[in-house]
């Protein structure tokens, strides 16, 4: 790739849309993002150019990065929560397989149009593998989905290669659960973090959950975006597996949010409520970025116990 001067980032607002805007601004590269609405900035640093609009709306997003002409697009956005796509499946496949094919077709008319070479990253997931047979999960691993959220991501994943074979620098990242403070309560790790500091606190009682078994490969946000930026800027596009290479159960997880706070005798706060329990949920994820490593350089920063200490640290500031 030439040297990279522009890049355009969909979900801006996000977790991970705010940390890679911060990464590639501090590496002096102009930044544009696409937003929802004007509500959804908080976490965008200042540097960042924000265009409000819909990724569904394919053709004004089109007209936007034809005349912005950038040498990245990250599409970060996405509707993000597997829960919630077994409710509304038709909207989780029009924003995260609908929009990206669109967005990849972009990509392609900016390169043609500018006649630079455009990277375009499309972040995956591991729900792409759905309960697979085999632990860790690898670039090799069959895709499977058993979500709406999984099957619409694998229609994504299959995209970035068809583009990558007519001539675009497209990569896809299988994202195994990567998180921080930035993580939206839905996701089971903010829960936990934030109801442990209010028990903590005494302002709340108990945790109750949903399938405390189920085993996931957590890693930290921004390692994740920056997994991104290295795959954006190597000169073949590929595909990689980003992962930590170890899985934990949630009630480890909660294990680790409890010792951080000093409670020990924790057992009794915990209540398990079948409504939260999803149709079909993966037992294990658990990914091995070996290639990444290799290729990309690539390893994770900070280790699980890190992880989420630094969680619970930040609910507890944020309540005091
Ligand atoms: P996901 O892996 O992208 O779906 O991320 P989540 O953080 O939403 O879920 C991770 C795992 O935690 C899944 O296996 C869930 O079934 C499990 N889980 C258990 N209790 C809960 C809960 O109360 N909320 C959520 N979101 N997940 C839960």
């Amino acid at each position: 790739m030439g040297s990279v001067t522009s890049a355009f980032i969909t979900g801006i607002g996000g977790q991970d849309g705010s940390y890679l805007a911060e990464q590639l601004l501090a590496d002096g590269i102009e930044v544009h993002g696409l937003a929802r609405s004007t509500d959804d900035l908080e976490l965008v640093p200042s540097g960042a150019v924000v265009h409000v609009g819909d990724v569904s709306d394919v053709l004004g997003v089109r007209r936007l990065l034809v005349e912005l002409a950038p040498d990245q697009i990250y599409n970060l956005a996405a509707l993000s929560s597997v829960a919630a796509s077994w409710t509304e499946a038709d909207l989780n496949i029009s924003i995260n397989a609908a929009a990206a094919a669109g967005l990849i077709e972009t990509a392609w008319q900016v390169q043609e149009q500018r006649g630079h070479s455009v990277a375009f990253v499309q972040p995956s997931s591991a729900e792409i593998f759905g309960n697979p047979a085999t632990t860790p999960q690898d670039e090799q691993t069959p895709i499977a989905p058993v979500n709406p959220y999984g099957a619409a991501k694998a229609f994504a994943h299959h995209m970035v290669g068809v583009y990558r074979s007519r001539g675009l620098h497209a990569s896809s990242l299988v994202l195994y659960n990567h998180e921080s403070p930035r993580r939206p309560m839905q996701f089971v790790t903010r829960k936990i973090t934030a109801t442990v500091a209010a028990i903590a606190q005494g302002t709340a009682t108990d945790l109750v959950l949903g399938n405390t078994a189920a085993r996931r490969d957590w890693g930290w946000a921004p390692d994740y975006v920056d997994a991104m930026v290295r795959a954006a800027t190597q000169s073949e596009a590929d595909d990689y597996v980003i992962a930590t290479g170890r899985s934990h159960s949630v009630l480890d997880f909660v294990a680790a949010a409890f010792d951080r706070v000093g409670i020990a005798d924790w057992q009794g706060l915990v209540r398990s409520d079948p409504a939260l329990v999803r149709p079909v949920d993966a037992v294990e994820l658990c990914g091995d970025p070996s290639k990444a490593r290799t290729r990309l350089g690539w390893s994770p920063t900070v280790s699980f116990v890190e992880l989420v200490q630094a969680m619970v640290d930040h609910d507890l500031e944020l309540l005091r």
